[in-house]
């Protein structure tokens, strides 16, 4: 049995970006925007955030964030769509 960290890392998963996909799973699978999405998980690095959401988890789009009501770009959990009801 491997580490759970050296599990994570080599499936090419980061932690960081484990607790983006909780999170917005959490809330329906909204969309927030990476500022918020850095404060509310108490994200250290922005560096490591940037490359989370670049993985092919999480897509991004121009939206409306439900947290700070800025029209900028969003950030959402790929394959969550449909799961959500309404
Ligand atoms: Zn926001």
């Amino acid at each position: 049995m491997l580490p759970k960290a050296l599990e994570l890392m080599m499936s090419g998963v980061s932690p960081i970006a484990q607790r983006v996909a909780a999170f917005l799973e959490k809330r329906n699978n909204a969309a927030y925007c990476e500022s918020c999405l850095v404060e509310r998980l108490l994200i250290a690095s922005r560096v490591a955030m940037k490359a989370a959401i670049e993985s092919e988890r999480f897509s991004t789009r121009i939206g409306i964030c439900p947290d700070c009501k800025t029209r900028k770009q969003v950030i959402a959990c790929r394959g969550g769509a449909g799961k959500a009801a309404a």
